[in-house]
């Protein structure tokens, strides 16, 4: 095994060294499944560049063994659990996820990146919490009486009401950018409604996928409730999406694979959720308090190297305060500690790949070249990983290419307005196929309210950005999505309604 060269590698728990050497492959079942042939997939720390663990490359093969396990499932054990018997079960992986709080939150940062304090916070607080909310969901999923005349049966000669369902076997499939959260999304709702799951994890960062599902398992998850594939997009991804025995996709990713993914989904028209990509506004008035605006706004661009659906990083500021804003956001980009996520004061981690910040690089280059401004940043730093600068581009215009573009990493765009008109200024913010979220920084709650209506978006923040709870549907207006997660919204995709009547 290689074992991270970050120089605090040593101090990693031995359950995660442990974790790191194992041979990973399917989880279907109940039980870790190792194919003898196939490809194995390398991965990576970001931090280091250095191969840290592999696991198996799945196919059509696995996907079709792990949705047969999910059916016989879900008709099979999880369907006689009644909804206290889930909620208990939600509860327990809450507690178990707080109880492995520090072997996940060294598996996610050697799988992403991300810092630890943000690793903290996701493991001691997200992920806990959403399963305790989600625990409290089952017990209150209701149908309702209507008050029907069924074939001109008179009140009281016949009866009629609504019966809510699981909608049965889910497909997930999830990115890399944040990812337990990611799977967290999937897995909750899923049980909460009694449904069963094929998860396809990000080929890039399967490591604590599967570590959550054997803390699912523990928890009481009956084998075959919840099943892991690991694979390439085009390969286990593809075959999932299509697979004729899945009854719901449930896809978070870029934009474009979300319409291969709604195309893959027609032969047996399942039900599809989709979270895609975001192109975020973050629209600043003059009266907006700077104190809370210059942190609020490069928190908001940077937050996960800018590797965030929510990021906002399109950023409009008022002409009277724009100098003051943007030196503002540069000297919190400038000052952010670069370095591993293992490094507990590191503030700015490594983008995800090689891959990926060349891409990022790409952007930068061309706005330089289209007439941007860049403020600070702009740079892949010298050192081992796959680390760029937090980037302010200035002077920037809705035609150029960093700011049509999802970039996906830490670079900011702003704009400058001059107009008072409400309309126009958020015709501008809403210049974009995206529409995932977006904030508005005043101390005018009218200005507020009226932006608040105008932004295209399936969340809009005042006076904050992004702003994320259990209890808060989330998802994307226009190209950023179908359907919602979070709150009592995010459990209807997993839910089918029956119409009954009856007479006597
Ligand atoms: P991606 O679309 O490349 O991949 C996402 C997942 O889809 C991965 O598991 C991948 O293996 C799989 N996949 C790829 N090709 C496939 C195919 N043909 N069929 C089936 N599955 C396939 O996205 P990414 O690069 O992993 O993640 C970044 C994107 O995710 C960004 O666009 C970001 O905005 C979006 N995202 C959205 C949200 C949200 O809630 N809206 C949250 C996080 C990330």
């Amino acid at each position: 095994m290689n074992v991270p060269s970050f120089s605090s590698a040593a101090a990693l728990s031995p359950s995660t060294l442990a974790f790191l050497a194992r041979q990973h492959g399917h989880f279907i079942g109940g039980r870790w499944v190792h194919p003898t042939d196939g490809a194995l997939i390398d991965i990576h720390d970001p931090a280091t560049g250095e191969r840290i663990a592999g696991c198996a490359a799945g196919g059509a093969a696995e996907i079709d063994a792990a949705v047969r396990a999910a059916r016989a499932a879900f008709e099979g054990p999880w369907s006689r659990f009644t909804a206290a018997q889930r909620s208990a079960v939600l509860w327990k992986i809450a507690d178990l996820v707080q109880q492995n709080f520090q072997q996940l939150c060294e598996l996610e940062i050697l799988d992403n990146g991300l810092p630890t304090p943000l690793a903290q916070y996701v493991c001691g607080m997200v992920v806990p919490d959403f399963f305790r909310y989600y625990a409290g969901w089952p017990t209150k999923i209701e149908g309702a009486t209507i008050p029907a005349a069924p074939q001109g049966k008179l009140p009281g000669e016949a009866l009629s009401f609504t019966l809510r369902e699981p909608i049965g076997v889910v497909g997930a499939i999830t990115p890399w950018n944040s990812p337990l959260p990611m799977v967290m999304l999937k897995i909750a709702p899923a049980l909460a409604t009694g449904c069963t799951l094929v998860l396809k994890p990000a080929e890039l960062t399967p490591l604590t996928a599967m570590r959550l599902a054997e803390l699912c398992q523990e928890a009481g998850v009956p084998d075959g409730v919840i099943n892991i594939v690991n694979g390439y997009g085009e390969d286990a991804g593809a075959a999932l999406a299509a697979h004729p025995g899945v009854d719901k996709i449930a896809f978070t990713g870029s934009t474009e694979v979300g319409r291969l993914i709604v195309k893959a989904a027609a032969g047996n028209l399942k039900k599809v959720t989709l979270e895609l990509g975001g192109k975020s506004p973050v629209v600043v008035f003059p009266d907006a308090d700077l104190e809370q605006v210059i942190p609020g706004a490069a928190r908001a661009c940077f937050f996960l190297q800018g590797q965030n659906c929510m990021a906002g990083t399109r950023l409009f500021v008022h002409e009277k305060i724009h100098d003051k804003v943007v030196e503002g956001v540069a000297a919190v980009a400038r000052a952010m500690k670069i370095g591993p996520g293992l490094d507990p004061s590191s503030e700015f981690g490594p983008l995800i790949s090689a891959e990926q910040r060349n891409r990022v690089a790409g952007f930068v280059d061309a706005g330089r070249k289209e007439g941007a401004e860049v403020v600070c940043g702009g740079n892949a730093p010298t050192r081992p990983g796959y680390f760029f600068e937090p980037t302010v581009l200035a002077r920037t215009r809705n035609d150029m290419t960093p700011v049509k573009s999802e970039i996906f990493g830490p670079v900011l765009c702003v704009q400058t307005f001059g107009d008072d008109d409400l309309d126009s200024v958020a015709r501008a913010a809403n210049s974009t196929i995206y529409g995932l979220s977006g904030s508005v920084w005043t101390r005018d709650l009218g200005t507020a309210m009226k932006m608040v209506r105008k932004i295209d978006s399936g969340q809009v923040s005042v006076n904050m950005h992004a702003a994320i709870d259990p209890a808060m549907p989330f998802g994307g207006n226009k190209q950023s999505g179908w359907g919602r997660e979070f709150g009592k919204e995010g459990l209807e995709p997993y839910l089918k309604t029956k119409g009954i009547s009856m007479t006597w």
